[in-house]
């Protein structure tokens, strides 16, 4: 037997040991390098194979060739090594090489082995200290996203895994994850914890592949033992940055590495989202945080003045908490904006001198504001959308039902009449938006989709 069969047998003999996916991962694009003597060396892609396999793998393999030599192999060792490309073509599957593999001479000039790739160090990319449970007010909208929470920062990479947190804008979706992170860090400081938006990972890719740093991108993304992604709905119709991350959401995954993700709405919802980073979204734990209850804002203004250290009186913390219901950002604006303006004053508040500031946050006064346009607008961008199309006259589905969610927007918020949301809409009958909010109208009472989908619009119409 010489080495390359060896290692063919060495790997029919892992294969059955390992599931799939692993055996894929590690063992593709390995090789028997030299025997000298005792001595074997496996050549290995990358260095964090090499890790892994020295780590993980390395008994495994040192027994298997024992086996297979009748004990003649004493130590294996693993080396960071490409084989030359025209060998690469020449071997249909990298793992069932079926020829005697030649190695490039210059061996050398590969880039040699590198000591774990370069990670960022923990919490780098503005983990936020502040952001830690023990600020974060649970009430019956984010227990369950709370808990979900908590347990993958004591279990990562557990049961659930990935994580994913959905639901409107301020309601402390980034406020969580990032709690994740400082209490994995916490604990553990040596965790690589990852927290990128959205934006800033394909942002990265973007100039990683046009500074042709693709392994750089790569090791630092596929080497995190947490990655953190907000507000994901971002990657929407973007196929490369989608195609990445599916790699990284891949790698990661196999490896038990918790990732955590953030979104406006379910994986579902997002538009030209790829099936299979649907499907991986959806395979471990989905949680939602809505709108917090009455309750819920009471608590979360007495503890934000008292973080701040500003004692305000419980009827005006009432008062408040009735008057800004959207969300916790609104809630926190709202607070800092009343105690900004008593400090200055230098006068303590009572509800008198709180009722004119907090004018702007009602949302009775706040819808009068929105213009038919920004509605559109709105819209548009929700579903993806241009504004052209939504005014266009093409019928298509895809365009047509949110037509039709603006105009029932426009009678519903705005109060609109017929004829001018049929001639905001690019000119159409009256008759078309009488049938197009009876339309939505009876479909929100059975589409649960429609009417988070309703729910988030009207969020970000009313954000300030
Ligand atoms: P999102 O990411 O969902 O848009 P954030 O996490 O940025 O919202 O939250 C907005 C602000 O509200 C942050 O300052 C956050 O600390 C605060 N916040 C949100 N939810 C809570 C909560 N349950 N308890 C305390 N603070 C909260
Ligand atoms: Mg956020």
């Amino acid at each position: 037997m010489n080495t390359h069969e060896l290692w063919q047998a060495v790997l029919g003999e892992l294969e059955l040991s390992l599931s799939k996916a692993n055996f894929t991962t590690w063992f593709k694009n390995t090789f028997l390098v030299t025997q000298v003597g005792t001595d074997m060396c496996v050549g290995v892609p990358n260095a964090f194979t090499k890790a892994w396999l020295e780590k993980k793998y390395h008994k495994e393999i040192l027994q298997s060739l024992q086996n297979l030599t009748d004990n003649a192999v004493r130590t294996v060792s693993y080396r960071v090594e490409t084989r030359v490309p025209a060998m690469q073509m020449s071997v249909p599957a990298a793992v069932s090489a079926v020829n005697e593999p030649v190695f490039s001479s210059n061996v050398s000039e590969i880039p040699v082995e590198q000591p774990r790739p370069a990670a960022p160090p923990s919490g780098e990319f503005t983990l936020n200290g502040k952001y830690a449970f023990g600020t974060f007010i649970v009430g019956k909208q984010n227990e369950l996203a709370h808990a979900a929470a908590q347990a993958v920062s004591a279990q990562p990479g557990g049961v659930y895994n990935p994580l994913f947190i959905y639901g409107g804008v301020g309601l402390g979706k980034t406020h969580l994850v990032q709690a994740i992170g400082n209490e994995m860090v916490r604990k553990n400081p040596n965790t690589r914890v990852l927290y990128v938006t959205c934006e800033r990972f394909t942002n990265d890719y973007i100039n990683a592949v046009r500074g042709g740093q693709a392994k750089e991108f790569k090791n630092r993304y596929r080497t995190v033992d947490l990655l953190l992604v907000d507000d994901i709905q971002f990657i929407t119709g973007k196929e490369g940055t989608q195609e990445e991350f599916f790699h990284t959401f891949n790698q990661l995954y196999q490896n038990n590495k918790q990732i955590v993700i953030t979104s406006d709405r379910p994986p579902k919802a997002i538009p030209q989202l790829e099936q299979r980073l649907i499907s991986r979204f959806e395979c471990g734990m989905m949680a939602d945080v809505g709108s917090p209850d009455y309750e819920t804002r009471v608590a979360i203004l007495d503890a934000k003045c008292r973080e701040k250290n500003y004692p305000i009186e419980r009827d005006i913390l009432h008062h408040v908490a009735t008057v800004v219901q959207t969300n916790v950002r609104e809630l926190e604006g709202a607070l800092n904006k009343l105690i900004a303006f008593h400090q200055f004053k230098n006068v303590s508040p009572t509800l008198e001198s709180v009722k004119p500031i907090l004018t702007s946050f009602n949302p009775n006064n706040t819808k009068k504001n929105v213009t038919p346009r920004q509605l559109i607008q709105t819209i548009a961008l929700y579903f993806d959308l241009h504004v052209e199309d939504l005014l266009g006259k093409s019928r298509e589905k895809r365009l047509a039902f949110p037509r039709q969610i603006a105009m029932y927007l426009m009678r519903e918020e705005m109060k609109q009449s017929y004829p001018t949301i049929g001639n905001e809409l690019g000119g159409r009958d009256h008759t078309t938006a009488m049938h197009a909010y009876e339309k939505i109208c009876t479909c929100l009472n059975e589409d649960e989709k429609l009417q988070h989908d309703l729910e988030l619009i009207k969020q970000r119409l009313y954000a300030v």
